[in-house]
């Protein structure tokens, strides 16, 4: 039996692009299914993240017309990688496979074949990787070469140059439901989830119409909360400032007596330079302590599974001795 794929599609105000982004997918959709590569119960689910223009109108039309379309719609606007984990959480429920891509064609849908063969050669995590930025402006390459950068220096272990365009399995798609946290950051959680994993490589290209919806402040935003959501490192780096104060206090407090035994200071600077120097290490020191404990209360109140099993033939063993007692 052929597999069943549900494209998950995030728009918000996208009007401009959505009659070409519908018949771009549709064809790659029918294709695969005339093709017998994917069910013929496949669909595209487009997830409205509370846009104010045609949007839902447009998707409501679509799915109305035709049975492969369907939509859902949020009460406001939740944010791209919320309207991603809504979709998934609805789709994993009749797919074997999810893929997710923006609304603005920017990601080649010609990888999408690609991605459904990868799956069937048995991965469960296809990344579509971007081999050429050249789309991008220059602004924008370089920052997001630098954000990977500081990613991996503090440790998080993301796919440089892919976005949220990736198939997951179904298996994956649950083990990804599981974490439980708030803030989002779903290409920095799904390498988490471990399984087999490969990557489709395709050339970027400039969005098809309309503007960009997540402009520097936003993109800001996401960045800081891909550092503050994956790592502690930012708390360990206030220790190494404390510890280094301290350090420079010794050495201003030998500096400070050198200059008091040799007479070159007014009365009272000796001591306050030692004590800002000391003090100052001190309470860095205390504060990276209090951190200490703050990023241990944060790794516990996201809820993260602390492990993923991908089989287990442990259980089998006893059902097998029962029915043989
Ligand atoms: N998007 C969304 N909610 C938002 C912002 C964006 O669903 O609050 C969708 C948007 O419609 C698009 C995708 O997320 O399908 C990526 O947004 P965009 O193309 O504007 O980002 P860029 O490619 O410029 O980084
Ligand atoms: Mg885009």
């Amino acid at each position: 039996m052929k597999k069943v794929l549900t494209i998950i599609v995030p728009c918000y105000n996208e009007e401009d692009v959505l009659p070409e982004t519908f018949k771009e997918l549709g064809n790659i959709l029918i294709n695969l299914m005339n093709r017998n590569k994917i069910s013929r119960e496949s669909k595209i689910l487009f997830v409205n993240d509370g846009s104010n223009d045609s949007t839902w109108k447009l998707i409501s039309k679509y799915s109305q017309e035709y049975s492969y379309i369907a939509g859902i719609k949020f009460t406001r606007n939740y944010g791209h990688q919320n309207a991603l984990l809504a979709g998934m959480s609805i789709a994993v429920k009749h797919s074997d496979m999810m893929i997710t891509i923006d609304a603005d064609l920017q990601d080649d849908v010609n990888a999408i074949p690609e991605m459904v063969d990868k799956y069937y050669q048995g991965y469960d995590v296809v990344y579509g990787v971007r081999n050429s930025r050249k789309t991008d402006s220059f602004f924008k390459r370089n920052t997001a070469l630098l954000f990977y950068k500081i990613m991996g220096k503090l440790g998080v272990n993301l796919v440089p140059d892919s976005a949220d365009y990736r198939l997951l399995s179904k298996r994956a798609t649950n083990s990804l439901l599981q974490f439980k946290e708030r803030n989002l950051f779903l290409r920095g959680m799904v390498p988490l989830v471990g399984y087999k994993s490969t990557k489709v490589f395709y050339a970027r290209k400039e969005r098809f119409a309309g503007k960009s919806k997540y402009p520097l402040t936003k993109m800001l935003h996401f960045a800081l909360d891909g550092i503050t959501s994956f790592s502690i490192a930012p708390i360990h780096l206030i220790l190494y400032l404390g510890l280094l104060t301290v350090l420079i206090s010794f050495i201003s407090m030998i500096y400070t007596l050198v200059e008091k035994a040799l007479g070159h200071v007014t009365t009272g600077w000796s001591s306050l330079m030692i004590s800002i120097w000391f003090l100052g290490g001190v309470q860095l020191i205390s504060i990276s302590v209090i951190g200490e404990y703050i990023g241990k209360i944060f790794a516990e109140v996201k809820h993260r599974p602390r492990f993923n099993i991908e089989s287990e033939n442990y259980s089998n063993k006893f059902q097998k001795e029962e029915s043989e007692k």
